[in-house]
């Protein structure tokens, strides 16, 4: 399909134009988290034309995904594909004239620096705050934009952070709320109108930070889609803001990443990382743990359930158990069936 054609609905806009659509075909954006917020990005972002696409996300498809991700489909859920990957090969059907790259991982102090590295944008598909300020500390370190967003309920959140330009994350918030105390979208739910109005808005930020747009003041804006509330006010840097302003990177410098378990909230699930990520011989694996209990392997993770848990493997060599919230039982779980 000729450019030209895609793009025509694009291209005509006064905000855009023909000189904007080949800056976007020039851009890399990094999309971490590929659930209800990230997927809907990585497919405004593929239809709008971004030449690159790098998607990353830790987890495999559930059913009840499918509610609030509209990109995934029941297939990829009976194929277990892991978010990232059934992104990608859904995106790649869409638009064939960019590049789309998944990343199965965990993003972490320990590989966010090189995924960042290679996009000139990021944008916050998360669902937890560990990953944004790891985010915020990322961009402002390397002076690149993102966009954070959340959604709970049917209420949103979108900050545009451009570095050196106008607040960071930390300026608005220094401190990540305490682990736990807020609910999430697994214990308080979530509309899926609020999650594409939410990841709208952050595209819309991200297109334009893309295209140097003049943003007169930076906005932090908040939005209830079920009452049909949209609020922006102007917010500012916080002199004296440690990590845009004294530029200290708690989070990036932060030691987690290498070995480490962590509990999914509300999940009823532990991720246990260990310390080398190397793929696991996927194999040899299936072989050894057909007679323990039942395996399956759908060509990218590898999942064994026996009794009341079931583990997942994944290429970087992370399990995920389900079925326990007790790090130690988890650990153990690992070390007895894959080993470490
Ligand atoms: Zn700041």
């Amino acid at each position: 399909m000729l450019n030209g054609e895609r793009y025509a609905r694009q291209t005509v806009l006064g905000a855009i134009g023909s000189a904007g659509q080949r800056t976007l075909a020039e851009s890399d954006v990094l999309v971490v988290g590929c659930g209800a917020l990230g997927s809907a990005q990585a497919e405004f972002l593929a239809r709008a034309g971004i030449g690159r696409l790098i998607l990353a996300d830790r987890d495999i498809l559930e059913p009840h995904n499918l509610q609030s991700q509209l990109l995934y489909d029941e297939k990829d859920v009976r194929e277990r594909l892991p978010k990232a990957e059934a992104a990608a090969r859904r995106l790649r059907a869409v638009n064939s004239s960019i590049k789309i790259e998944s990343v199965i991982t965990d993003v972490t102090a320990a590989n966010i620096r090189e995924l960042a590295g290679r996009a000139d944008l990021l944008l916050d598909g998360t669902d937890n705050f560990e990953t944004r300020y790891l985010l915020n500390d990322a961009a402002v370190s390397s002076g690149k934009p993102w966009v954070y967003g959340g959604v709970l309920g049917s209420d949103g959140m979108v900050l545009a952070v451009h570095p050196g330009r106008g607040p960071c994350l930390r300026c608005l918030f220094e401190d990540p709320p305490e682990m736990g105390l807020l609910p999430t979208c697994n214990t308080f739910g979530v509309l899926n109108t609020a999650v594409a109005w939410v990841a709208a808005l952050q595209v819309t930020e991200a297109l334009k930070l893309l295209l140097g747009a003049e943003t007169a003041e930076f906005k932090f804006h908040t939005l209830d889609i079920w009452r049909g509330t949209v609020n922006a006010v102007a917010a500012e840097r916080r002199a004296g803001c440690v990590c845009c302003g004294e530029r200290r990177f708690d989070f990036l410098d932060s030691k987690r990443g290498s070995s480490s378990s962590a509990v999914f909230c509300g999940r009823n699930a532990v991720q246990v990382t260990p310390e080398r990520r190397i793929a696991p011989d996927f194999a040899r694996l299936r072989e050894r743990l057909t007679p323990l209990g039942t395996v399956t392997f759908n060509g990218v993770v590898l999942e064994f359930t026996s009794g009341a848990h079931r583990l997942v493997v994944f290429p970087d060599g992370r399990v995920l158990v389900n079925g326990t919230m007790d790090t130690a039982e988890a650990r153990s779980l690992v070390a007895k069936y894959i080993g470490s």
